[in-house]
């Protein structure tokens, strides 16, 4: 008796696993990018800038509208693999009639009524809601900050990745995370994995996997002639977008017959943010920029004089009414007092002055144009207005090869600025200077900036 229980046991199990594993074996398996930093960092960065974006956005105000994501956004988790973490999950809605909608590291997630409006029924709303929690699951976010502190090789105090500025040094440590900052500009292969992990959870919560697609077609058909929507701006199309949906919804055994497309409470909610009061107009942006407590006037004119910095491997001289900023083994930032404003973010970012950086990997004369590149896509990566308005030129510094590039990027005081990037190879890395001004002044900032080159010595 008890052997031949033993038998049908074992038989069960067998005949379970190989169901499961048939079932189980199609569907694309998810592997999360390299990521530097832990899940705790996503959760502690990502609830300061939903503080953030809480005291900047116009939020809707509505309990009922909130506590429909919420219902329909917690469905969904309990169907996303978050490798074991747990996030602290909150839905908001925001009272902007763009069709977009964001999640921030750590699971803050932020939906414009304008996606609730447009959304043609619950599977479309939950389609863009589990492509959203699919970037928190993966974490992509911090996995696109690590590539970048990486490549700056510099992880802690430059405001050049995280800040939204080019020369923005940052006040504190860790990430620091600003408006448009690089925590929220997915990669096309990131993109590619929160569709087909979007489309998992869609189909594991038993509503048709095609809401997602038909989302995002409904987002291009509005593009045509116009300005493409924000969401794409951070959720850049992958090719063959649909395509790859659809090739998942096949390995998961295609559409269930019984797939929930719409519900009441959808509706429900869709008509009551129908009803909500329009937006407010944001406040125009002050004509004086946001400075320093007591810097009222731009920073003073750089002085004559100078002081020398020392750092391992290097010397240079800055003017002696600047400060340094921020400064460790790779690098510093210089600038005059005033110079680091608040970028619209509670940040603080370089406005005027001078940083100087390490970039990890022996650089010598025939690779250092390929490293200036790399440098500058990372931060066009995190500055999506930032251009190169002058092609790199070959110069030398301190007797070094080096190369000349002028970019032109939006100040944090507004407007735009000038940023002069010189590149220098070095056996022990890629040394590199931003000379940040705002355009109208930046003339000035290049000459003290030049007379802070004219002086550097590596040793
Ligand atoms: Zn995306």
């Amino acid at each position: 008796m008890s052997a031949a229980v033993g038998r049908f046991s074992i038989l069960s199990i067998l005949l379970l696993l190989a169901s499961c594993s048939s079932a189980l074996a199609q569907r694309s398996q998810l592997k999360a990018p390299w990521n530097m930093y832990s899940p705790e960092t996503d959760i502690t960065e990502g609830k300061k800038f939903a503080n953030q974006v809480e005291k900047q956005a116009q939020l809707c105000h509505d309990p009922k509208v909130d506590a429909y994501l919420t219902q329909l956004g917690s469905r969904l988790v309990a169907r996303l693999n978050t490798n074991g973490v747990q996030y602290p999950w909150e839905f908001h809605c925001v009272n902007d009639r763009s069709i977009n909608a964001f999640a921030l590291p750590g699971g803050y997630v932020f939906i414009n009524r304008g996606a609730i409006e447009a959304a043609d029924n619950e599977s479309q709303l939950a389609g863009v809601m589990a492509h959203e929690l699919s970037h928190v699951a993966l974490r992509h976010g911090t996995a696109q900050a690590s590539k970048a502190s990486f490549a700056q090789g510099a992880a802690g105090i430059f405001g050049s990745i995280f800040g939204g500025t080019t020369g923005g040094a940052l006040l504190t440590q860790g990430i620091t995370l600003g408006a448009g900052s690089a925590l929220l500009h997915y990669s096309r292969s990131a993109e590619t994995q929160a569709d087909v992990m979007g489309t998992q959870v869609l189909f594991d919560s038993g509503y048709d996997p095609r809401g997602m697609a038909q989302f995002f077609e409904k987002l291009q058909e509005e593009a045509k002639g116009k300005n493409p929507p924000e969401f794409f701006s951070d959720h850049p199309n992958p090719d063959h977008r649909l395509e790859r949906v659809d090739e998942e919804i096949q390995k998961l055994g295609g559409i269930p017959p019984n797939a929930r497309k719409d519900s009441a409470e959808f509706e429900a909610a869709k008509r009551e943010v129908m009803t909500l009061p329009a937006p407010a107009k944001p406040a125009p942006r002050a004509a004086t920029p946001p400075r320093e407590p007591g810097q009222g006037a731009p920073p003073p004119a750089p002085s004559e004089k100078s002081v020398t910095y020392r750092q391992s491997g290097l010397t240079l001289q800055y003017p002696d009414n600047w400060k340094q900023y921020a400064s460790d083994e790779n690098g510093a930032t210089f600038g005059p007092p005033g110079g680091v404003m608040d970028d619209g973010s509670g940040h603080g970012a370089l406005a005027y002055g001078l940083t100087v950086g390490r970039a990890k990997g022996s650089v010598d004369a025939s690779s250092l144009g390929d490293a200036t590149q790399r440098l500058i896509s990372d931060l066009q990566q995190a500055n999506p207005n930032m251009k190169v308005t002058r092609q790199s030129q070959n110069v030398k510094l301190n007797e070094q090869p080096a190369l000349s590039t002028y970019l032109s990027n939006d100040s944090p005081g507004g407007g735009l600025e000038t940023d002069w990037l010189v590149t220098v190879a070095r056996p022990e890395g890629m040394v590199y200077f931003v000379c940040t001004a705002p355009q109208v002044e930046f003339e000035t900032y290049r000459k003290a900036c030049g007379a802070a080159l004219d002086g550097v010595r590596f040793r």
